[in-house]
């Protein structure tokens, strides 16, 4: 059996037991959602195998034209972030292989690269869930996979949470053990890829040979990738951070890192992130509204797919919710929009209109901003699911940090009450979900700043 640190053996999950094939010349990591190459657990789980077998390491990519919810505006900024993970492998001695996994790439680069053991990161989402529970059945191999994006592992926390109040406890006590820098280690045998072994160039042109969703196209001036990620976030550093406890909430000023799409595609991990905030020169105050945002909400929602299985839809909300909002389901509406007229932002509210627009134009929308806008579909569709459902359409289409844990586990919050509590006093559709209204934002910030500058 080989021999794993205790730190990335408490994140490892084996899919399929057995001895790695001694006879294999590689391992292969089946990069999905940690797309880089340092601070990586997974790919050091993948290069502490590989040494101790005497193999290098080969990174496989496999993009997936037709994962729910993507488009081209993603895929391009992810293949940016791939561009810049291939050479920081290449530095480390690792190859990087991409193949279309719709092709059938997987299981057959396995045989064909005769690889020892199979090493994948994890993301608690039901169709890359589903991909790896595929790929078990069909391995001869062992088939590990290493819990790469997030501080605390999410198996320790056993179960579903109530909320922040609840787990944050839970994390801080883990904290000690986990929020420690990352051992990169020296790859002791290098991949020099076999004579014909095919690949697509990690590059944006590949793009072009893919039927990829192209009616959203990428957002101007954002760029993807660990070099980029590593700049925004020295500059949310000196700039950002002094003050951001006071300032988050003030969507027409910068007061956020930006940091969400670097994070939902791994090519920053969490990990490094806390660690630079932790030690940076800014005042106690904002580094732990930071780190609270950074670990305690983003895990709580990882932890909120992981273990509620209907974690997009209003059904996975709590039983109070539920049937609050089922006994206002049938309240007049004021206004009442479309899914279409919600997406061209035509409402009669020039705040929520402004959001739409900001989400759509530049692939991001504010935090706070995000609260107020699901809230209004909530308001102004027909029916609760429903509103759920474009909420989550539009969010995944469009923000470059869609079809993750934190827009899920954000949907639920604003429509369905997850993670919050009863508010009274019970208010038409709302019941006793959370209210917010225009007149609420325009006390924290300056709206018409913000509406003027989308
Ligand atoms: P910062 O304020 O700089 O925070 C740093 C990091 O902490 C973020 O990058 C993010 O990873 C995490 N974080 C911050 N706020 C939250 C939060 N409320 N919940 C969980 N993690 C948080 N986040 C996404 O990453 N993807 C989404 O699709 C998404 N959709 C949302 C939809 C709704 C309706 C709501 C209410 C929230 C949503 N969020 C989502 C959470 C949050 O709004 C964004 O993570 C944040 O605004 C991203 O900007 P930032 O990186 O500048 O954040």
């Amino acid at each position: 059996m080989l021999r794993l640190d205790a730190d990335l053996a408490v994140r490892l999950t084996v899919r399929r037991a057995g001895e790695p094939d001694s006879s294999g010349r590689c391992v292969v990591y089946w990069m999905q959602r940690a797309q880089r190459a340092t601070d990586n657990p997974a790919l050091e789980t993948a290069i502490a195998a590989a040494n101790e077998l005497g193999v290098p390491v080969v990174v496989f990519f496999g993009p997936m034209p037709s994962f729910p919810g993507a488009n081209y505006r993603h895929f391009h900024f992810m293949m940016q972030g791939l561009a810049d993970t291939a050479e920081r492998l290449e530095a480390r001695g690792i190859g990087l292989v991409l193949r279309r996994l719709d092709e059938g790439g997987l299981a057959a680069f396995c045989l064909e690269a005769h690889a020892a053991l199979v090493v994948s990161d994890e993301n608690p989402m039901r169709e890359p869930e589903r991909w790896r529970a595929s790929l078990a059945g069909e391995l001869r191999v062992p088939f590990w996979t290493v819990d790469s994006d997030v501080v605390v592992p999410s198996a320790l926390l056993e179960r579903e949470h109530y909320s922040a109040r609840t787990i944050r406890p839970k994390l801080r006590a883990h904290l000690e053990r986990f929020l420690v820098r990352a051992k990169d280690r020296r790859v002791r045998v290098s991949w020099h890829p076999p004579r014909g072994m095919k690949s697509l160039a990690p590059r944006v042109e590949t793009l072009d040979q893919m039927p990829l969703d192209r009616s959203v196209q990428p957002a101007p001036g954002v760029a993807g990738g660990t070099t980029e990620g590593l700049r925004c976030l020295r500059k949310f550093l000196r700039e950002g951070l002094p003050g951001y406890s006071a300032r988050r909430n003030r969507p027409e000023v910068e007061g956020t890192s930006r940091l969400s799409a670097y994070l939902h595609f791994g090519q920053l991990g969490p990990r490094a992130v806390a660690l630079a905030v932790s030690a940076a020169h800014a005042p106690g105050v904002d580094r732990e509204a930071f780190l609270e945002e950074l670990i305690v909400r983003r895990e709580l929602s990882v932890n909120f797919v992981k273990f509620n299985p209907r974690y997009d839809r209003l059904q996975g909300c709590e039983a109070w919710a539920l049937r609050t909002l089922a006994a206002h389901a049938r309240d007049p509406r004021e206004h009442h929009y479309s899914g279409r007229q919600l997406e061209d932002a035509v409402t009669h509210d020039p705040l929520w209109n402004a959001a739409q627009r900001q989400m759509v134009r530049t692939g991001w929308m504010h935090g706070y901003m995000r609260m107020y806008w699901a809230k209004k579909i909530l308001e102004w569709t027909r029916s609760p699911e429903g509103a759920f459902e474009i909420a989550v359409r539009l969010n995944d289409r469009y923000q470059l940090d869609g079809r993750d844990c934190n827009g899920y586990a954000g949907v639920a919050w604003a429509v369905g009450g997850k993670h919050d509590r009863p508010w009274g006093p019970e208010r038409p559709i709302f019941g006793l979900v959370r209210y917010m209204n225009a007149a609420g934002c325009s006390r924290k910030f300056d709206t018409k700043a913000y509406i003027r500058a989308m």
